[in-house]
Order: structure tokens, then C-alpha cells, then sequence
């Protein structure tokens, strides 16, 4: 779960980081009263849960407590749009007014989980302010990375080799050490997948300071942070995503797809998604009914897959245990004429009550193809799919 800048930082400044002062407002007034609190020199910052805002507008330089006003009325009831959302953008409902940082130098930091070494994994680099992901395709000898130890934590040599990799001028070096080793707390307390800091600043006087802040919260973790599952904001959310939540599916939108997934756990999923690119193409997004077994979740599921433009063809790839075989059957056959789509739909069913669900699937009058197993399904899956790449005119 993502949270906003406004709530990292606070976060951040509760386990002793530098961060700027700052003040979060819902209206132009509100922004010009927190800028003149602050000294009148301030950054006005759109909150939404996306970065690249300095590039689109959504951080400026004021200075004074009437620009800032003018500049939080230009972003506040907007959509910002930056390279990390769709082309609608997401909405802005509040800025945050932050004390101006003169900056030095703009650094890296973030801290990540490492999936093939199973550890938090800090990385730093001298390229801070710029996409980090450009850094990494292009100079990756400009990021330096550590693992911690999930026992011992990260070590205060660790933290003093990164402030050292960074090249913070002496004058911060022990500051960007102590502030290394808080941001491994802020991480480990609070179930982090993400804590970034782009950018890390050296100020023209020499300290350091944390000038911008992303955390991301492990969705599973949640149950024991409910002071942190308060701060989800579902307008910053994708509508199916959304929805998804909300029913307790876990829906993945997937870019240049076209075939539209549900499956019943995330190895299945995985599974799927290889059987999907073996039968030539892409899917394009996949919900995963995990061990539900009631029907009203299934058609939600089922309703959710084909509001999305891009599906043009449904797998349903079922291994059922908890869930019945007969029951995602009935689900999707009511949502499907719920909705009145007109999607063909492939289905590999295999499990409890399996030829129940099968029949009353061949007995709906939908555009169904039942299959045995995978294998089957990729089969007609990729019968399916190949008229379709002449007919449509090339490829995709
Ligand atoms: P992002 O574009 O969404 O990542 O937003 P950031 O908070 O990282 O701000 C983008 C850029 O704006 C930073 O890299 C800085 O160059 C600049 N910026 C942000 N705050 C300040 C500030 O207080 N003073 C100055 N001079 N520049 C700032
Ligand atoms: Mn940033």
C-alpha cells in the first residue's frame, strides 16, 4: 500500500530523520497560511501517490506566501498526470508546503526487498533527483548497494560505507550515516516493501536532509499497522483495483496485453501467465479469486476482468479446492449475462466438483470452451487467438 509524501515524511521525522518543515493543506488559504508560518520561501507539492511530479508541475518554488497560494490553486482539484500514471493522472486533494531547501547535491537512497536474496537491501547512488531507473539501464556502476541481515539488521560500518559511497562532504557524513541506519528502522517497524528518499540533499551549508519521501507498506502486514491501514486513500487507486480490494481479490493490471486472467493463487498465476505467452500472447491483467468460495466475490471478480478494454479473450485457469469448481461456474455464468459480454471465454477447471462446474458451464449457451487442463487450455487459447492477429491486421 502507498501512502503520501506529507505521511512518509512524518513518519520519517518520528524516527529522527532530517525532513523539511512542513505543513499539509486542502485549500489555497490554508497553503498561504502554513507559507507564512514557514518564512514565505517554501515548495508547494501536489500529494498523490506518484512520482515525477517536479517534472509535470506538482512541485514549485514559492517565495512568498501569496505565490504559494496561486500555485496550491493551480494544482489542488486537478488531475496531475507524470510519467508514473495513465493519461487521466491522479487526483490532487492536497499540497503539501514545505520550508525551501537550498540544495548542494542530489542524492539517492531507498531501501528495497530483495526477493533473490530474501534480505532489505539498501541502495545509494550520486544520481539522486533523476529517474532511478534510467540510472540503473544506463550507469548501473552508479548505484551502490548493501544487504542487511534480518537478525542482525544493518551494521553502523555498513551504514558509514554508504554515507562514504555517496560522497557526502565531512561535514554530514556522520548525519547520513545515523539517518542510513533510521531509515533501516523506518523499514523494518513499519513492514516497508519501499522506502525511497529521491532526493537525498546535501544543503549549501553541508548538512543533509531528506527532501522528498516514498514508503510503501506490505499490503500482508497491514493487520498489525492499523495506524498505518488508516492512511489508505482510494482515489489515488485504479477504479477496478479498487474494487478489487474492496473484495478482497487481488487484481494485477498488465501493460499490452489482451488476454484476461482469473486464476485461484498466485502460483497459478505464474503458471498462467507462461501458458498465456506460450500460446502467443500477453495477458492483460490477472485476478486472483485465492480461496474464495462464495459466488457474489466470483461474479465481482468476473466483472472486474471484462470492465477492462483491453481483454478481448477470458482464461479461467481454476485448480479448485476450497473454492468449488461449481460455484466459479454459476458465478461466472451469472456475471457474464449480468454484464451481457460477449467475450470468449476459456476455462480449465480441475478439482472439487469439476465436472458439476464443466456442465453447467457447456449448458450456459456462452461462448465457452471448456479444457481439461492447462495444457488444453493454451491450446484452444492459442487457436483462438490466431485468427484474430490476421484479421485485426498484423501484429500488436
Ligand atoms: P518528484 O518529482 O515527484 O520526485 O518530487 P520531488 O519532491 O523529488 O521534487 C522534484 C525536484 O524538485 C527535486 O529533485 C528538486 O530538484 C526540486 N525541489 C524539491 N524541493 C525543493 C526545495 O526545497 N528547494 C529546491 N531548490 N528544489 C527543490
Ligand atoms: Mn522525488
Amino acid at each position: 500500500m502507498n501512502i503520501h509524501e506529507y505521511q512518509a515524511r512524518e513518519i520519517l521525522e518520528r524516527f529522527g530523520l532530517p525532513v523539511p518543515k512542513a505543513g499539509v493543506a486542502s485549500t489555497p488559504a490554508e497553503a498561504r497560511a502554513v507559507a507564512e508560518k514557514l518564512g514565505g520561501r517554501v515548495v508547494v507539492k501536489a500529494q498523490v501517490h506518484a512520482g515525477g511530479r517536479g517534472k509535470a508541475g506538482g512541485v514549485k518554488l514559492a517565495s512568498s506566501p501569496e505565490e504559494a497560494e496561486q500555485f496550491a490553486a493551480a494544482m489542488l482539484g486537478t488531475n496531475l498526470v507524470t510519467h508514473q500514471t495513465g493519461p487521466q493522472g491522479v487526483p490532487v486533494r492536497k499540497v503539501m508546503v514545505a520550508e525551501a531547501t537550498d540544495i548542494a547535491d542530489e542524492l539517492y537512497l531507498s531501501i528495497i526487498v530483495d526477493g533473490d536474496l530474501g534480505v532489505p537491501v539498501v541502495i545509494a547512488s550520486t544520481e539522486g533527483g533523476m529517474d532511478i531507473e534510467e540510472v540503473a539501464d544506463k550507469t548501473p556502476e552508479k548505484l551502490f548497494r548493501v544487504a542487511g541481515d534480518p537478525l542482525i539488521g544493518l551494521s553502523p560500518y555498513h551504514a558509514r560505507d554508504i554515507a562514504a559511497a555517496l560522497g557526502v562532504p565531512a561535514s554530514a557524513q556522520r548525519a547520513t550515516a545515523a539517518l542510513i541506519s533510521n531509515l533501516y528502522r523506518v523499514f523494518v517497524e513499519n513492514d516497508c516493501s519501499l522506502v525511497e528518499i529521491n532526493p537525498l540533499v546535501i544543503t549549501r551549508d553541508g548538512g543533509v536532509i531528506a527532501l522528498d519521501a516514498k514508503i510503501n507498506i506490505e499490503d500482508d502486514a497491514l493487520f498489525r499497522h492499523k495506524d498505518l491501514a488508516a492512511l489508505y486513500d482510494p482515489e489515488q487507486e485504479d477504479e477496478l483495483e479498487r474494487r478489487a480490494r474492496g473484495s478482497d481479490l487481488a487484481y494485477v493490471k498488465l501493460d499490452g496485453g489482451r488476454v484476461g486472467c482469473m486464476v485461484n493463487g498466485a502460483g497459478l498465476a505464474m503458471a498462467t501467465m507462461d501458458i498465456t505467452k506460450w500460446a502467443g500472447a500477453n495477458p492483460a491483467n490477472f485476478l486472483d479469486i485465492g480461496g474464495s468460495a462464495e459466488q457474489e466475490r466470483i461474479e465481482e471478480a468476473f466483472r472486474i476482468i471484462v470492465s477492462d478494454s483491453d481483454v478481448e479473450i477470458i482464461l479461467v485457469n481454476l485448480f479448485a479446492g476450497i473454492a468449488r469448481s461449481d460455484v466459479v461456474a454459476q458465478g461466472i455464468v451469472n456475471a457474464a449475462r449480468e454484464t451481457g459480454t460477449s467475450l470468449p471465454m476459456v476455462v480449465a477447471m480441475r478439482g472439487t466438483n469439476a465436472e458439476e462446474g464443466r456442465k453447467i458451464l457447456s449448458e450456459s449457451g456462452l461462448d465457452i470452451t471448456a479444457a481439461l487442463d492447462l495444457a488444453g487450455a493454451a491450446e484452444v487459447l492459442r487457436d483462438k487467438l490466431a485468427p484474430a492477429g490476421h484479421g485485426k491486421g498484423g501484429s500488436r
